[in-house]
């Protein structure tokens, strides 16, 4: 097996896939159709092979239905190669396949096409960067799936001073807090802490809506 990931496309975002991964001890195959960005990448990641991903032939000799997720980082300037590489690889019973949609239509006919799952990393990092600026104390929320987010916010000021418990964030605010970060130490029995300090960071979970009413208090 050449790589337990692959990441197909060796643009900004399929390069930092392909790098990050390397970093956490992964073993990565790189894939593009440019020797340059090939040779430039392989001296970061497990093995690294110049390839057009939708040439059949080409792409049954790298053997990838032996991976264990590809992620097709081909962008926005070759649509129609990213199509044609998810269906490639679906057919040859790759069991995890990433797609990068560049919009929700493309999306849409990657996941029609085989991809199992799609990130549009462009319109995943504009939400990020309006939120972060729409509320500044939310520093980070990631969705847990069925309507639940997982959120970092600074302690309101109103919270300051008081414990949990006096403050019911659950009933009032229909969110629960499930640690609280203070002085670069992450304590998850929240009921014993006491007082909320200027500075605490909670991490809570909730729908976003109540998330966003609990960062609007900051
Ligand atoms: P990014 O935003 O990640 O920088 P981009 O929008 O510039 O990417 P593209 O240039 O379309 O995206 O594609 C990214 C990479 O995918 C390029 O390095 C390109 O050479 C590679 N690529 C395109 N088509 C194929 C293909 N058929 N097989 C393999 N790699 C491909």
């Amino acid at each position: 097996m050449i790589g337990e990931y692959v990441v197909i496309g060796l643009g900004r975002f399929g390069w930092a896939v392909a790098t990050t991964l390397a970093r956490q001890d992964q073993s990565v195959l790189a894939v593009d159709t440019d020797p340059a960005k090939v040779q430039a990448i392989s001296v970061e990641v497990a093995a690294a092979v110049t390839c057009d991903t939708t040439d059949e032939a080409a792409i049954g000799e790298l053997h990838l239905e032996r991976a264990t997720c590809v992620v097709v980082a081909i962008g926005v300037e070759h649509k129609d190669a990213s199509i044609l590489t998810t269906a490639l690889l679906r057919q040859a019973g790759v069991p995890r396949i990433i797609g990068r949609a560049t919009n929700d239509l493309h999306g849409r006919v990657l996941l029609a096409v085989g991809a199992h799952e799609i990130v549009n990393p462009e319109k995943e990092m504009g939400d990020r960067i309006a939120r972060r600026l729409a509320r500044p104390s939310l520093i980070e929320q990631i969705p847990l799936g069925d309507g639940a987010d997982l959120a970092e916010l600074e302690a309101p000021e109103a919270f300051v001073g008081r414990t949990l418990v006096e403050l019911d964030v659950r009933r009032r605010f229909d969110a629960s807090v499930v640690a609280i970060r203070r002085g670069g130490k992450v304590h998850s029995y929240v009921l014993g802490m006491g007082p909320l300090e200027a500075g605490d960071v909670l991490v809570v979970i909730g729908a976003p809506a109540a998330l966003s009413r609990l960062a609007a208090l900051a």
